[in-house]
């Protein structure tokens, strides 16, 4: 597709080649959200308490294999060539990197670069723990499809609490067979609003899920 394109200067065509890989890496990522059989593998990667730069590596293996089987679609779609895919992932990585760091811009500039670009800022707002806020800043590197998909939304930090609302366990996400396992274990429903931590309170929400408290050697299991 990209070169059927009346586009002669090889750098306009990596452009395009960008673009629509981006679109489809934001639609692969709405996919991995709306259908529950691959929301099951994703939110291994949405369980993280702590959202850092490590949370990038948090991915169940099967999403991995998912994730690649797109990619190969997607290059197969747009007619990528290698060098564009090997460029596209080489921004890619450092725009993850950057998207789950664990720091915020300031507000103002924050809401410049996040106009086109998916900031830590946004990226953090995609990893509250709770609806509908996860389903939302889908965007890979650049922001605009969730603003034109209105899919778009911000969240002052104070508010942000990292995590998914049907896996907040520590005994669970904090340990990596279970992680493995959690996709095989059945579709969890969203809680209530009523039961968030902004409703009843965040050590009281912890509770829900643990009758006891973890205990050193359940975490290390
Ligand atoms: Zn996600």
């Amino acid at each position: 597709m990209i070169y059927e394109l009346p586009i002669k200067s090889t750098f306009y065509q990596f452009i395009v080649a960008f673009i629509a890989l981006d679109f489809l890496e934001y639609v692969y990522h709405v996919l991995m959200h709306k259908v529950k059989r691959l929301w099951m593998f994703h939110l291994v990667h949405h369980s993280d308490r702590v959202v850092d730069t490590s949370t990038v590596l948090q991915e169940h293996p099967f999403e991995t294999a998912i994730r690649l089987t797109f990619l190969v679609l997607w290059v197969f779609v747009t007619g990528a060539g290698f060098w564009m895919v090997l460029a596209r992932q080489f921004i890619q990585v450092i725009s993850n990197v950057f998207a789950h760091a664990n720091f915020r811009l300031p507000e103002k500039i924050d809401r410049m670069i996040g106009t086109v670009l998916i900031t830590p800022n946004l990226h953090h707002v995609h990893h509250h723990y709770q609806q509908p806020y996860t389903d939302s800043n889908y965007g890979d590197v650049l922001s605009i499809w969730d603003h034109i998909f209105g899919t778009f939304r911000r969240l002052e930090a104070s508010k942000v609490v990292f995590g998914v609302d049907t896996c907040m366990d520590t005994r669970e996400n904090a340990v990596f067979k279970q992680l493995l396992i959690i996709p095989f274990s059945g579709y969890r429903s969203p809680l209530e609003q009523t039961q968030t931590p902004a409703a009843v309170g965040q050590e009281q929400y912890e509770g829900l899920y643990q009758e006891e408290p973890p205990t050193p050697t359940a975490i290390t299991a």
